[in-house]
């Protein structure tokens, strides 16, 4: 069973039979400072005052206006306020109609607002937790129980506005208790992240590791294949020498170089073809270096100092191999 007002059932059947959305509401218009009291369909979002005009105030008489019913309405203190979906009165009473509450005295605890509770609720305990906003124990007290009906205030002799206190601290709790589901979602992305972060860093790990130990071997099969191929008396720098190509390189290289110092390269015609071949190379070098070094336009001197020292340097090892030449053909020319 649902137990609804009539603006609530009607904008119900509106919208469910009749596929209206909630655009309007009959608001009712009373009090004595009223020239044309009654029910009102208005747009929401209408100034409160406008309407009040047609309704024919006279703010002459209106002490104040109040939105809702003499119990649990509340006042509101500008009339440019507009029509909401909740706005079912506007009570605009004289001062004699609803004079203005006698200013708050402190709590009796006579137990009278007990008493009036509808709800069966501790009035004065919840007053007491409202004013030292302690939430927990209001809640502990059922405070969400309160209907807001009013009936407290209305009883105390001590003139406490029970029910704003009430309504405040609903505010208050609803609030914070929307800071905390904000809190919690944040701190629960955060958590997410932080694991999502930390699983992709270990499949990066892992991916790192399995590279390295197909890298490693890899090249141990390589090694291992070239040690088998080699010749005879094969060492382990020859191994790891045809491993890497360019470590080939340059073990060749030093073998050449070794062989002619030793003079063991071979028959002597062919070491003097060689030499002779360094020679024309080197010639060619130093050709290409003056080349270039004369067709620079001279635009930084580093780069021209450079073109130089690679003559200088070509020009040198270009007579360093001719004399070289030149004892090896006096050798042949000897032995012969
Ligand atoms: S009616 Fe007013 S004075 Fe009496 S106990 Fe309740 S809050 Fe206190
Ligand atoms: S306003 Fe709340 S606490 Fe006061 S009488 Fe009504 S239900 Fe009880």
């Amino acid at each position: 069973v649902v137990c609804q007002n009539v603006g609530t059932a009607v904008a119900v059947h509106e919208a469910v039979a009749l596929g209206r959305p909630l655009v309007s509401r009959v608001t009712t218009v009373t009090g004595e400072a009223v020239a044309h009291p009654g029910n009102y369909e208005v747009l929401l979002g209408t100034p409160m005052g406008w309407l009040l005009e047609r309704a024919g105030v006279d703010s002459e008489r209106a002490r104040r206006l109040v939105m809702g019913g003499p119990m649990m309405g509340f006042s509101i203190p500008e009339p440019a306020c507009p029509v909401v979906k909740t706005t079912n009165c506007l009570l605009v009473p004289t001062e004699a109609e609803l004079p203005t509450p006698p200013p708050a005295q402190a709590c009796i605890r006579c137990g009278l607002c007990a008493e009036a509770c509808p709800a069966t609720l501790l009035p004065q305990q919840l007053y007491w937790f409202a004013q030292g906003k302690e939430y927990d124990k209001l809640e502990g007290h059922n405070l969400f129980d309160c209907i807001e009906c009013g009936a407290c205030s209305y009883v105390c002799p001590s003139h406490i506005p029970l029910v704003q206190y009430y309504r405040a601290s609903k505010a208050d709790i609803l609030a914070r208790r929307r800071e905390s589901e904000k809190a919690d979602h944040a701190r629960e992305r955060f958590e997410a992240r932080q694991a999502r972060m930390e699983r992709l860093a270990a499949e990066r790990e892992a991916k790192r590791a399995e590279r390295k130990r197909a890298a490693e071997a890899k090249a141990k099969a390589k090694a291992e294949a070239a040690a088998s191929e080699g010749a005879g008396g094969t060492d382990d720098a020859q191994a790891a020498a045809t491993a890497d190509p360019i470590q080939a390189a340059i073990e060749r290289a030093k073998a050449r170089k070794a062989a002619l110092a030793a003079g063991t390269a071979g028959e002597p015609a062919d070491r003097l073809a060689t030499l002779s071949a360094n020679v024309d190379t080197i010639a060619k070098r130093l050709a290409a270096a003056r080349e270039k070094l004369d067709a620079y336009d001279g635009g930084e001197a580093s780069v021209a100092e450079a073109l130089k020292r690679g003559v200088e340097k070509t020009e040198e090892k270009l007579a360093r191999a001719e004399a070289e030449l030149r004892e090896a053909r006096e050798g042949a020319s000897e032995e012969a």
